[in-house]
């Protein structure tokens, strides 16, 4: 029998979607459908309208289960169809890290559209701005497949292409809940073709009885960098922060970006004075 093309499947539960995956191993995975603009609208390359739109395209539409928000005391929870803007209108029980992030990705309309798990899961960038948040955050994401489900950590998700097995999508983002006293987001834009992406940092720290009792840096940009050296270093001083340490938590970043030859040259040393300004608002 000849293979049926341009269908629009729209499953209504986990079992019809991967009855219709196995039917049309081709389908592509559709949620908010924005990162498909770039080969249909306005956004398509010159002369390049229509092409590599996918054949036959898996909506996920109408699983209720994937637009489901949970709260409890120790986390929130998020299926992969939630809008980006749905997020942010639940207001301050969202970590500032990931409402400041969304707040800067692309336009009102575009998170009107997109979803969280269309987010993570866009091949626009190796690595979305979203994965900053969410590895800062210690969040999860349950992936599944026909068979089984498994939960993987946000900051070992490095790309769809590398986390996700053949046929398997990501059906929920789980979010501890944790009082974060300090909190910055920075958004780089590219500088050079050395550094394409440009990316995300996030700055995470507590403060109990005036010791800095937990930090977490993390820059999500061609990939995703946290470095936990830097943190144990930090972890435990008094408050406010001796200068020179400061200073020595930079050189620790430049030490371990420079190690790995990521980011460009330009963007590094960017992201350096960067991170010594933010450990400056914590020092004296
Ligand atoms: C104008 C514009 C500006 C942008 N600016 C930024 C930016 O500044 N920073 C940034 O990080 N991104 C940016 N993006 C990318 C944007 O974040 C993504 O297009 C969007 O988040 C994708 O979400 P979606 O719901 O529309 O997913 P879709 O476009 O429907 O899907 C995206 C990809 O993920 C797959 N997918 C979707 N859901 C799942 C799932 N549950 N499991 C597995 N795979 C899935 C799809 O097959 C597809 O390959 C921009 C996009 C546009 C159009």
């Amino acid at each position: 029998m000849a293979v049926l093309h341009n269908q629009v499947l729209l499953p209504a539960n986990y079992g019809e979607l991967f009855s219709f995956w196995t039917r049309f191993p081709d389908a592509v995975l559709f949620a908010g459908g924005t990162s498909f603009l770039r080969y249909s609208g306005a956004l398509a390359p010159a002369g390049d309208r229509g092409s590599g739109f996918p054949k036959n395209i898996l909506s996920l539409e109408k699983i209720d289960e994937l637009h489901r928000i949970t709260r409890t005391e120790r986390y929130l929870e998020f299926g992969a169809m939630v809008k980006l803007n749905e997020i942010i209108a639940l207001g301050k029980i969202v970590p500032s890290a990931l409402s400041r992030t969304l707040k800067d990705l692309a336009s009102w309309p575009v998170r009107n559209l997109a979803t969280i798990g269309g987010a993570i899961c866009q091949k626009f960038r190796v690595v979305s701005d979203v994965a900053a948040p969410m590895a800062a955050l210690d969040a999860r994401y349950e992936l599944r497949t026909a068979n089984q489900s498994r939960w993987i950590s946000a900051l070992r998700y490095s790309s769809v292409s590398e986390s996700l097995e053949n046929r398997e999508l990501l059906t929920r983002i789980r979010i501890p809940l944790e009082l974060w006293n300090y909190t910055v987001c920075r958004k780089f834009k590219s500088c050079t073709t050395d550094d394409e992406y440009g990316g995300v940092l996030i700055f995470l720290a507590k403060n109990q009885k005036e010791i800095l009792s937990d930090l977490r840096l993390v820059f999500a940009g061609e990939t995703l960098f946290r470095d936990k050296n830097s943190e144990s270093f930090l972890a435990g001083r008094a408050l406010p922060l001796e200068r020179k340490d400061t200073q020595h938590y930079g050189a620790l970043w430049e030490t371990y970006l420079a190690g790995l030859g990521k980011p460009g040259p330009m963007l590094r040393s960017k992201l350096v004075n960067s991170i010594i300004s933010i450990l400056l608002g914590l020092s004296d």
